[in-house]
C-alpha cells in the first residue's frame, strides 16, 4: 500500500472555522495514525475570496493546535509550490486542461455574460441551477482557434455526458449515485486564467499523491464531477470522507454571532488550544471506549474515520467549557500563572501575591476570565449584606460573628506574622480556647475579609494575600455593620 498522504487545504478567507479546523485535525491525524504525511497547501486562486492576513491566520492557528506539517510553502519536499497561486504561474492547471481539452472530456467556452444569463434554469432543492447548454462544444476547431486568435475572452470547462449515472463512493455516506443530466459542465479555467478551486483541488491532490480527502460535506454534490476529472485523467480516487455540519445548540449553522464559528473566537473568550483541539475532534468522532481526555498523541493513537459519525454535531459551549476547566486543573502551575496574569490584572491593580492568587483559583475556574468575578474582592470590600453571618451549618449568628471579630480584633492587631500558617495557628487557638468548631470562628472572619459567600480559599488564605492593615480594616467594617444592624 502507498504511504497515506492527507492534505489540509484551506482558502485564505479569513478566520478558520471550526468545521475546517476539524477537517484538518482529522487529516492530520489520519496522516499520524499510519506514520503518513500532512500536507498544507494553500488554495488561493479565488482572489474575490482572498482576504489579506488569512494565511498568517491559518499559520497561526496550525502552529497553536499542534498540527505540524510534513510538507507546506515553507517546506518543500519535492510536491512544490504548495501555493496555488504559484502553481497557476508555473503554467501547472492551463497545461492540465489542455490536455483534457485534447481529449475531448474539456472545451473552450466564449459565451459572453449576456448568453449565459439567458440560459434556461431550474429550480432543484430550492436552488436555482443553471446549467450548461454546450453551445461551445459545438464550435470547429478553426473557429476555436480563430476566437482565440483575435483574443476573446474564455473559460474552459468540463465536458460532462448528459446520459448514464456517475456512482462515487464516500466512507461515511456511503455510494452515491446521481444523474449525469445533474452534471454542469463546470468551468475548470476561469476568464482571468485562474483555474476554479475545483479544477486546482483535484490537479493538486494527484500531483501531491494525496490518499485522503476530508472536507465539509458541502462539497459532497460535486464529488461526482471531481469523480469524472479523475476518470478522464485517468488518475487514482483518493478516499473520500465527507463530514457532516456542524451546528449551534438550536441546531442552527455555527455563525460568526453565536461566538464560536471560528477557533480564533474561541481562543479569545479564554479557552485552550488543547482543550478545543480535544473537543473538536470529539465533534463527529467517538472512541470505542466514550473516553473523552485525550492529548493530541493519544488521538493520533486512537483515531480511526471509520468511527465518525454522519449526523450532525452539535458545539456545545458548556462541554466545551468543562473540557477547558478539566485542561486547566491539569496545567503545570507556573504557565497557568503566567496565562492567568493579564486576567487578574484587569481586576486587581494593587501589588498582591498574584502567584498565590494564581493557585487559589486554579482548578475553580472553566475559561480565564472566570477569574475576575472570583478575586475582584482582594481589591475592594464589596458592599455586603449581613445576613451572610448567618450560618445554619457553621452554627454562626449575627450575634455570634460580633463576638468572634471583637475578639480576633485584638490578636490580629498584635500579630506581625501575616504568613497564611501563623494566622491558622493564631485562630486555632482562639478555636481551642473557645471550645467550638473552626468554621464557628472561620466563617464571619471570612465573610468580613471578603463580603463574599464564595471564595476560592479561606479565611487565613485571603488575609495573607490582603495583608495586616486591609485586614483589619476590613474586620472593623464587619463590626461597625454588626453593631449597627
Ligand atoms: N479550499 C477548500 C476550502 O477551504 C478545500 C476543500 C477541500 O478540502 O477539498 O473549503
Amino acid at each position: 500500500m502507498s504511504k497515506v498522504r492527507c492534505r489540509f487545504a484551506p482558502s485564505p478567507t479569513g478566520r478558520m472555522h471550526v468545521g475546517n479546523l476539524r477537517s484538518a485535525l482529522y487529516e492530520f491525524l489520519i496522516a499520524k495514525h499510519d506514520n503518513g504525511d500532512f500536507i498544507f497547501r494553500i488554495e488561493d486562486t479565488d482572489r474575490e475570496r482572498y482576504v489579506e492576513g488569512a494565511v498568517e491566520i491559518i499559520h497561526n492557528t496550525l502552529k497553536a493546535t499542534g498540527l505540524e506539517y510534513d510538507e507546506g510553502p515553507d517546506k518543500d519536499k519535492g510536491y512544490g509550490p504548495y501555493v496555488q497561486s504559484e502553481r497557476v504561474n508555473a503554467g501547472i492547471y492551463m497545461q492540465y486542461a489542455k490536455e483534457l481539452i485534447d481529449k475531448g472530456e474539456a472545451y473552450y467556452c466564449f459565451c459572453d455574460k449576456e448568453r449565459l444569463a439567458s440560459l434556461k434554469s431550474e429550480v432543484v432543492e430550492g436552488k436555482e441551477i443553471t446549467v450548461y447548454d454546450k453551445h461551445c462544444l459545438g464550435l470547429s476547431k478553426e473557429e476555436v482557434e480563430a476566437k482565440l486568435a483575435s483574443g476573446i475572452p474564455y473559460v474552459v470547462r468540463q465536458n460532462n455526458p448528459t446520459e448514464g449515472t456517475t456512482t462515487f463512493h464516500d466512507e461515511l455516506y456511503g455510494d452515491i449515485s446521481v444523474d449525469n443530466s445533474e452534471l454542469d459542465d463546470m468551468i475548470l479555467i476561469k476568464s482571468d486564467g485562474y483555474p476554479t478551486y475545483n479544477f486546482a483541488n483535484v490537479v493538486d491532490d494527484h500531483l501531491m499523491e494525496i490518499t485522503h480527502v476530508v472536507r465539509g460535506n458541502e462539497y459532497l454534490s460535486s464529488t461526482p464531477k471531481y469523480n469524472r476529472l479523475y476518470e478522464a485523467f485517468g488518475w487514482e480516487i483518493p478516499v473520500y470522507v465527507h463530514l457532516p455540519l456542524i451546528t449551534d445548540e438550536d441546531h442552527k449553522k455555527l455563525s460568526k454571532r453565536s461566538g464560536h464559528s471560528s477557533f480564533e473566537d474561541i481562543i479569545e473568550q479564554g479557552f485552550l488550544p488543547e482543550a478545543v483541539v480535544n473537543y473538536i475532534a470529539l465533534l463527529g468522532w467517538s472512541p470505542e471506549d466514550n473516553r473523552e481526555i485525550f492529548s493530541l498523541q493519544e488521538l493520533i493513537e486512537s483515531f480511526d474515520y471509520r468511527r465518525i459519525n454522519k449526523s450532525p454535531s452539535v458545539f456545545d459551549m458548556g462541554k466545551l467549557k468543562w473540557m477547558n476547566g478539566e485542561y486547566i486543573k491539569a496545567m503545570d502551575e507556573d504557565k497557568f500563572y503566567e496565562m492567568a496574569l493579564p486576567y487578574m490584572k484587569q481586576v486587581l491593580t494593587k501589588d498582591f501575591d498574584f502567584k498565590k492568587i494564581a493557585k487559589m483559583v486554579q482548578t475553580r475556574i472553566e475559561v480565564f476570565p472566570d477569574i475576575m468575578p472570583l478575586i475582584t474582592f482582594f481589591e475592594e470590600l464589596p458592599e455586603y449584606d449581613i445576613a451572610m453571618y448567618t450560618h445554619k451549618k457553621m452554627k454562626t449568628t449575627a450575634e455570634s460573628s460580633l463576638e468572634v471579630l471583637k475578639d480576633v480584633l485584638p490578636m490580629l492587631e498584635a500579630q506581625e506574622d501575616y504568613s497564611n500558617d501563623a494566622l491558622y495557628q493564631l485562630l486555632l487557638s482562639y478555636v481551642a480556647e473557645k471550645d467550638v468548631k473552626n468554621g464557628y470562628v472561620m466563617w464571619p472572619i471570612r465573610t468580613a475579609a471578603s463580603g463574599m459567600q464564595m471564595t476560592p480559599a479561606g479565611a487565613t488564605e485571603i488575609m495573607e494575600i490582603l495583608g495586616k492593615e486591609e485586614t483589619i480594616k476590613r474586620i472593623k467594617k464587619g463590626i461597625e455593620l454588626l453593631q449597627n444592624a
